[in-house]
């Protein structure tokens, strides 16, 4: 196949092009895959920025029946789509489909967010006068999204920008190129008017700055790693544009005394383990007090050993690769520090399969400290490492002492110690007796501190990034 850009209704290759590579069988390429240069993407800001004030100005009914078609054919395909994204990703299928689904779950809400008000009326402290706070769209935005959802997050950003009118640049990550060529293939026959959605195809660093520096792009959204979303912050509040910035987690999953060890098991398996550990919301950092400890232990990593690893369309696998080369050694390489700090280290060693897929085994390494680096940095893979706390207070402590504010979690029975955490952990989404991994789509999605910037995604929040607030007086 051959993944190309949209750019103001017509599909374009690239100036160049990549090779796309499954990475549970290296023998089996995907296709082959635009690599657009300044003047590709200049074009589709420019065709984004002609169509801008055509399509704010349509009726909430239009957007609603395109994104509702949006929505219902990729549910009708989910199928053959989340093959795909299987293939592309290496998420094992079950969860390629619910992927898939989930992106036409976002569609299918977002078209109805069109039909909604958004607005406000208010009295006024004068006599006589009425007050309207009006949203309107911001115009062009750019969406920069990452491999690891290579379909949820570009639809959890370009349902609701269309939704509140806006038009769209993509640039998707460069890994997972189909999955956003077969999403611009549904819009592209949906009846949005032609550069109301644009798609760039390529490099990060050749798109990025461009989108970032055009001043026709109102706003940019970011999903993706610190060390990106801190330059793009940086570039983009240089020109006080609107910016909003999804980032990474080292998720604490607090295991107590009184929890089910079951349920305990189950949701740090979970949380750690499924999409290989490749969620920003992963379960990275187990905080378990001394009177469940050896007992939570030696099941975690009984079940984590049963996993298994292996090609991510095989019926039978639990666990498919890790999705690029580059983070399978950082995986690797962590594990040998994690293991120089002292941790004890359970699996985590590379496996090697016919197809010279990236695999290896799933990690639990156990007496660590949370000054550790494996306790400090996002490693983005299988792995989780596994704290001593005497009690809540100081499980508590530890859980708060991180630079990331993504999702926490904790395992409990006890509802004094879940309502407790509910409001003194620091993240932006908080789980008692659930995986720190799973969320909803119709509810707000992010994080405080190191995790996140602006305003949160998904469910009505999301129309405070896409939207700008105009206060009218009116003397009728
Ligand atoms: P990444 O930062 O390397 O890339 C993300 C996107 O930014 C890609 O499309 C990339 O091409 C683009 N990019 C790279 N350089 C750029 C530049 N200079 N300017 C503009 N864009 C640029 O991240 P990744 O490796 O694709 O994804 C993994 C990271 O994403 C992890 O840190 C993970 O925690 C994070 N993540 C966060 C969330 C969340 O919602 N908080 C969700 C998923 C993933």
């Amino acid at each position: 196949m051959e993944f190309k850009n949209f750019i103001d209704g017509s599909w374009e290759i690239g100036t160049d092009t990549t090779t796309n590579i499954n990475p549970s069988d290296r023998f089996d390429t995907i296709g082959i895959a635009a690599r657009s240069h300044a003047e590709q993407v200049n074009q589709a800001i420019d065709s984004a920025f002609e169509a801008a004030s055509s399509w704010a100005n349509t009726t909430p009914q239009q957007r609603f029946d395109i994104l509702d078609f949006v929505g219902t054919e990729i549910l009708a395909r989910r199928e053959e789509i989340g093959r795909l994204l299987s293939r592309e990703e290496g998420k094992i299928l079950t969860e390629g489909i619910g992927e898939v689904a989930r992106a036409g779950q976002i569609f299918k809400f977002f078209a109805g967010e069109a039909l909604r008000s958004n607005g406000d009326h208010l009295p006024s402290v004068r006599p006589g006068v009425d007050i309207d706070v009006i949203r309107q769209p911001l115009g062009v935005v750019g969406l920069i999204t990452p491999w690891n959802f290579p379909i949820a997050i570009p639809a959890w950003k370009i349902a609701p920008a269309l939704a509140y009118g806006n038009t769209v640049v993509f640039k998707p990550a460069e890994l997972v190129p189909g999955c956003a060529y077969v999403l611009a293939e549904i819009l592209s026959r949906s009846g949005l008017p032609d550069g109301v959605f644009n798609l760039v195809i390529g490099k990060g660093s050749v798109i990025g700055p461009q989108l970032i520096e055009n001043k026709k792009i109102s706003a940019i959204s970011f999903t993706g790693s610190v060390p990106t979303g801190k330059s793009i912050a940086a570039d983009c509040g240089a020109r006080l544009k609107k910016v909003q910035l999804e980032m990474g987690g080292k998720n604490p999953m607090i295991v107590l005394d009184d929890a089910d060890l079951d349920v305990a098991v189950e949701a740090c398996l979970n949380g750690a383990f499924f999409s290989t550990g490749q969620r920003c919301t992963a379960s990275s950092r187990l905080i378990v007090t001394e009177g469940i400890h050896d007992r939570f232990v030696s099941t975690l990593s009984d079940r984590m050993s049963k996993l298994i690893v292996g090609h991510a369309l095989e019926s039978t696998t639990q666990m498919g690769p890790v999705a690029e080369v580059s983070q399978l050694n950082q995986n690797l390489d962590y594990i040998e520090v994690a293991r120089s700090e002292g941790g004890n280290v359970q699996g985590g060693e590379r496996l090697s399969r016919d197809t010279d897929g990236y695999f290896m085994a799933p990690a639990l390494i156990t007496e660590t400290n949370n000054n550790n680096r494996i306790n400090r940095e996002e490693v983005f893979g299988p792995i989780a490492s596994v704290i001593r706390a005497r009690d809540y207070e100081e499980a508590l402590t530890i859980a708060n002492d991180t630079p990331f504010g993504l999702a926490a979690g904790i395992c409990t029975q006890s509802l004094k110690f879940a309502s407790h955490f509910k409001k003194f952990s620091q993240a932006g989404m908080v789980m008692v007796n659930l995986p720190t991994a799973g969320v909803d789509y119709h509810v707000p999605f992010g994080g405080i501190k190191g995790s996140s910037f602006g305003a949160r995604e998904q469910g009505t929040y999301a129309a405070e990034f896409y939207t700008s607030v105009k206060t009218a007086y009116v003397m009728p």
